[in-house]
């Protein structure tokens, strides 16, 4: 990604949209909207002085939503360009009321409020479709009840809590736990607040406002407005610190997930969604089992599949050490249903094909290996390129030439072509650009021979 930002060779337009493309192999021109940053690119550092102050939080969709991030940000820490965003649809300044404190803070002077959106027109001669593929929602299986139970995750999302940049720093916090950590702080608020309001009474009448209310129950002060009020004031705060430390008390019992079940092909290989197979996610799954267990020792993982798809050289090394070094059980089973138990906890009901019993066990999280979905976008491209999609919603390729389009000079390589892990898209990426340059050389030969 470095090196992509310093070829000079490579003029990377990044927070942009194509919006036209006429002409054909060889002479494309190319319509492309940059979005405006309200940060100029060429004096932003990424120094990051900006959002420091921003009073504007927001979640985070880098961050699958689970943690938070300012009105100005960067997409994600190693991003190229470098360079920071305001968002305009939760910027202060943007919508009408008075801030700029990024503005101040940026020593680089890179704010701009004014900046617009520009329109850029590209001559080329080839063009390489490479948008990827977005993660199969979950939601569409009811059975697994995702969204409904907390403790059920994508693999995507618990990528981003294993990751020591991610919302919990790499500590395996289990998002009901983070709930109730959440609703803490707030009542703690809350309980700040109430505290004193009911301190001026017990200043004014020198008097702890238990024992007050004690006599008060027993009827004491009838009649009396002033220590009426106090008193409903008392009941209110207990309303909130009596929660507060029940939740404090069930807090202190949490730990990072120990027991953890991955549950393989959710919406791949399942003729109601996606047929074929995604490729990366047994792979992946044993991946995020093994660095789960470099987490924490005790760490134990069961891994529930029809079969594990370790295709690849070393692959099927990767997975039975898994097994061997980093407590992996592998389960032969595809999971019917997850329920919600005690404390919160998954369970997992399932076919054990081996013993050919219905089982159910419990688990601390679960993890939804997602299928490798076609992009969102995929028509809306396609239209505007004129391109052919297949049947699986993916870009259409050639038999004879696997990244050649249904049109000449425009190819396609990753996940946009089909599911496929980083290596094979990295070097489908090299034989796209041989293919592009093929074209750009048919087309100068072209030029020059007329
Ligand atoms: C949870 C999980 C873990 C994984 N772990 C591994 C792993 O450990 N190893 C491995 O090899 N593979 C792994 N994979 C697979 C890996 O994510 C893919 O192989 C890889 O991302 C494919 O790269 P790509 O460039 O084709 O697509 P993407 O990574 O999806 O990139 C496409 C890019 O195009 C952008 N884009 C989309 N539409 C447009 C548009 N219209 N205009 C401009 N830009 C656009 C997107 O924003 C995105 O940045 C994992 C996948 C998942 C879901
Ligand atoms: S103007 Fe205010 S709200 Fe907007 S990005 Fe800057 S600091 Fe944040
Ligand atoms: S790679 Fe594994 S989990 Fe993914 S679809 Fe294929 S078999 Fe299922």
């Amino acid at each position: 990604m470095l090196d992509v930002g310093r070829h000079p060779n490579i003029e990377l337009l990044a927070y942009s949209e194509v919006e036209k493309v006429d002409g054909q192999a060889g002479d494309f021109r190319v319509t492309v909207r940059r979005k405006a940053r309200y940060v100029e690119e060429d004096k932003c550092t990424g120094c990051g002085a900006c959002k420091e102050k921003c009073p504007t939080i927001v979640p985070d969709a880098f961050n699958e939503w689970l943690g938070e991030r300012k009105a100005i940000y960067s997409w994600f820490a190693q991003g190229i360009p470098s360079t920071h965003t305001i968002d305009p649809a939760h910027c202060r300044q943007l919508n009408g009321k008075k801030c700029g404190v990024c503005k101040k803070g940026c020593k680089a002077d890179a704010i701009n409020f004014d900046q617009k959106e520009r329109i850029v027109e590209l001559n080329v001669a080839a063009i390489i479709v490479a948008t990827g593929y977005d993660v199969f929602a979950p939601s569409r299986i009811p059975e697994y009840q995702y969204g409904k139970i907390a403790n059920v995750v994508t693999a995507i999302e618990f990528e981003r809590l294993l990751s020591a940049s991610g919302p919990t720093g790499g500590h395996l916090d289990r998002p009901s736990d983070r709930a109730i950590e959440a609703e803490i702080e707030e009542l703690e608020k809350k309980a700040n607040r109430s505290q004193k309001v009911i301190a001026k009474f017990e200043e004014q009448h020198g008097e702890a406002s238990g024992e007050f209310y004690a006599r008060y129950e027993k009827g004491e002060y009838s009649g009396d407005e002033e220590r009426g009020k106090w008193a409903e004031k008392y009941q209110e705060h207990l309303a909130i610190v009596e929660p507060l430390k029940a939740l404090k008390k069930k807090a202190g019992g949490f730990t990072a997930a120990k027991r953890l079940a991955f549950i393989q092909c959710v919406g791949s290989r399942d003729f109601r969604f996606y047929p074929f197979c995604s490729g990366y996610c047994c792979m992946h799954s044993i991946k995020e089992a093994i660095i789960a267990h470099e987490h924490g020792s005790e760490t134990t993982s069961a891994i529930f599949g029809m079969d594990i798809r370790a295709v690849g050289k070393g692959f099927e090394e990767y997975k039975v050490r898994g097994g061997n070094n980093s407590n992996i059980r592998y389960v032969r089973g595809r999971v019917a249903e997850i329920t919600e138990g005690p404390n919160n906890n998954p369970v997992v009901i399932y076919e054990d094909t081996r013993e050919r019993k219905v089982k159910d066990e419990e688990f601390d999280l679960v993890i939804l290996a997602t299928a490798c979905a076609p992009n969102s976008g995929v028509k809306q491209l396609a239209d505007l390129l004129d391109i052919e999609i297949d049947n699986f919603g993916f870009y259409k390729t050639s038999a004879t030439q696997p990244l050649d389009t249904t049109r000449p000079g425009i190819f396609v390589c990753g996940c946009a072509h089909g599911p496929m892990d980083i290596p094979e898209s990295v070097a489908q990426a090299s034989s796209a650009a041989a293919r592009a340059v093929q074209t750009v050389t048919a087309s100068e030969q072209m030029r020059k021979a007329s």
